[in-house]
């Protein structure tokens, strides 16, 4: 069986960053998947592997504030316009999440609550194995995890709370698969990434500031196939990526304009 795809992949750096998945009472962990095991030296071990949480979070954002500097009007991320004591929730520039018809580029890229997203962002888990050399059967992506307790102090240095976090730092890859857009909105995407700036929690004490370095966008074609070996069926896959060539990023600013509500 063949299937085709297109996707960007994006390569990143983070000195430190909380994805603030999980919170566990006073404990903020990120979100553990479970242990899997890896071979070094012919010895097996165990290691635990996370999910990095709000990436799409961090992708939408990010387009949301390059619709915003060319001057489009798109949705925001909230459906609601104020709170009930009458403040006003959305900022000049964005109308609600899917009131636009017809859909505004965020919407037609990010979807909303009731129309399906057509993207997709996915990451290898992220694991911390201490040995340099390692294999394991599934993809992961080699970190440094750590956890830290902190204590929280009140104005007179008196520990009032004592609390658990978790950060992970190193360099990470995540894709985003772009099969179902217009080349134009690859590009509206593409040139998003430079509104990139932090991933998760804590970003005013510096935590998750995400740097990027360099991307590729690929039309990858998977054949499964099912082969007999040693007496048990197996399923094998074949993937090949081919980079694709775009001219032009800015291009999109010629097609894509403003939807008014
Ligand atoms: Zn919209």
């Amino acid at each position: 069986m063949k299937t085709t795809k297109k996707q960007i992949v994006v390569r990143a750096y983070t000195p430190i960053a909380k994805p603030l998945n999980a919170s566990i009472q006073k404990n903020s962990t990120m979100l553990l998947l479970g242990e899997i095991p890896y071979t070094n030296g012919g010895k097996t071990f165990n290691t635990k592997v996370y999910y990095i949480k709000g990436l799409r979070g961090m992708l939408r954002h990010a387009a949301m504030k390059l619709a915003y500097d060319c001057g489009i009007e798109v949705c925001h991320t909230s459906e609601k316009t104020e709170l009930k004591d009458g403040t006003k929730l959305m900022p000049v520039g964005f109308h609600t999440l899917g009131s636009c018809d017809p859909p505004c580029i965020l919407q037609r890229i990010f979807g909303s609550f009731r129309k399906e997203s057509r993207i997709s962002v996915s990451a290898d888990p992220i694991t911390s194995i201490s040995h340099k050399d390692y294999t394991t059967d599934v993809a992961v992506q080699k970190v440094h995890i750590a956890s830290e307790n902190r204590i929280a102090m009140s104005f007179e240095r008196i520990p009032i709370q004592d609390f658990r976090e978790s950060y992970f730092s190193g360099y990470f890859t995540f894709s985003i698969d772009v099969t179902q857009l217009t080349k134009e909105e690859i590009k509206f995407l593409i040139e998003s990434l430079l509104y990139i700036e932090t991933l998760g929690g804590g970003k005013n004490a510096g935590y998750g500031q995400v740097k990027l370095l360099d991307f590729d966008l690929q039309n990858i074609e998977v054949e499964k196939k099912i082969e007999r070996e040693d007496g048990v069926y197996k399923f094998s896959e074949d993937i090949k990526a081919e980079p694709v060539v775009l001219d032009g990023i800015e291009d999109w600013r010629e097609t894509i304009v403003s939807v008014d509500t």
